[in-house]
C-alpha cells in the first residue's frame, strides 16, 4: 500500500475560531504519499474548510465528521444525517468510535446501519474497532474484532456501495489505549492489523472493495514520540490521532513521522 494516512480526531474540542487558528498555524511536510484527514466537530467544519483553503499544502488534505445518524432524515433532535454531511466539504466519517460505543451505548447494529447510510451517500467511512482491556486479557481479541468487522460489513449492498463510492478505512483502536496514555506496542498493533487484514479478505471476497487496498490505521495515544515506530509495523497504513491532533505542532510532527 503506497499512501500513509494521518488522521486527527478532535472529539469535542475546537470551536470555529479555534479551528481557524489551527489552520493558520498548521505546517505539513511535502510528501505526495501522505493523506491527512481532519475530523473537527461538525460545527467547526466550515470554518476549518475555509481557513485551510487559504493555505497551500502539498499533501492530500480531507475533512470528515465524527458521527452520523443511521437514518437519512427525521425527528432526531440534535443529530446530523449522512445526506446532510454529504452537502458539506466533508468526505469522510468516523463510524463505531469506541467513545460512541462506550459512552453513548452504540451497538454493532447501530454501527452497521451508519456504515450503510454513509456508503449510500458516498461518504468514506472510517470503521473503528477495538477490544476492551477485559476482552484482551480474556483472550478474546480476535473474536471481538471479527464480530465488529463482520457485523459492520454484513450487508452485500453496503459492500457494493462502498466499492462504488471510494472504499473505506479501518481503524484499530484498542479501547484501553484511547486517551489513556497507554499505547499498544508496535508488535501488538501489527498483530491486530494482520488479523484485521485476514478478516477483510474473508469478508470482502472478490465481489467488493479489494481488501488489500483498505488502509488500516492504528489509534490509541499516538504521539510525536511513538508515531514513527508504530507506522513501521506490518499492515499499519496510518494513524488515527486524538489528543495529539489538537495542537498544530504535535500533529505536524506526527505527519512528519509518516515519512
Ligand atoms: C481517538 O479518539 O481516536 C484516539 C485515538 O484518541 P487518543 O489519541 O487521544 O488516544
Amino acid at each position: 500500500m503506497g499512501r500513509t494516512v494521518v488522521a486527527g480526531n478532535w472529539k469535542m474540542n475546537h470551536g470555529p475560531r479555534d479551528a481557524e487558528a489551527f489552520a493558520r498555524a498548521l505546517r505539513l511536510p511535502h510528501n505526495p504519499e501522505l493523506e491527512v484527514i481532519l475530523f473537527p466537530p461538525a460545527l467547526s467544519l466550515s470554518a476549518l474548510e475555509q481557513a485551510l483553503a487559504e493555505r497551500d499544502f502539498s499533501v492530500s488534505l480531507r475533512l470528515g465528521v465524527q458521527n452520523i445518524h443511521w437514518e437519512e432524515s427525521g425527528a432526531f433532535t440534535g443529530e446530523q444525517s449522512a445526506p446532510m454531511v454529504a452537502q458539506t466539504g466533508a468526505t469522510h466519517v468516523l463510524v463505531g468510535h469506541s467513545e460512541r460505543r462506550q459512552i453513548f451505548g452504540e451497538t454493532d447494529d447501530d454501527t452497521r446501519r451508519k456504515l450503510a447510510v454513509a456508503a449510500a451517500v458516498g461518504l468514506i467511512p472510517v470503521l473503528c474497532v477495538g477490544e476492551t482491556l477485559e476482552e484482551r486479557e480474556g483472550g478474546r481479541l480476535e473474536e471481538v474484532l471479527r464480530r465488529q468487522v463482520e457485523g459492520a460489513l454484513d450487508s452485500a449492498s453496503t459492500r457494493e456501495a462502498l466499492s462504488e463510492n471510494g472504499g473505506f478505512l479501518l481503524a484499530y483502536e484498542p479501547v484501553w489505549a484511547i486517551g489513556t496514555g497507554e499505547t499498544a506496542t508496535p508488535d501488538d498493533a501489527s498483530h491486530a492489523h494482520g488479523l484485521l487484514r485476514k478478516m477483510l479478505q474473508d469478508r470482502l471476497g472478490s465481489d467488493s472493495v479489494d481488501p488489500r487496498r483498505v488502509p488500516i490505521l492504528y489509534g490509541g495515544s499516538v504521539k510525536p514520540g511513538n508515531a514513527a515506530e508504530l507506522l513501521e509495523g506490518a499492515d499499519v497504513d496510518g494513524v488515527l490521532v486524538g489528543g495529539a491532533s489538537l495542537e498544530p505542532d504535535s500533529f505536524q510532527r506526527i505527519a512528519e513521522a509518516a515519512g
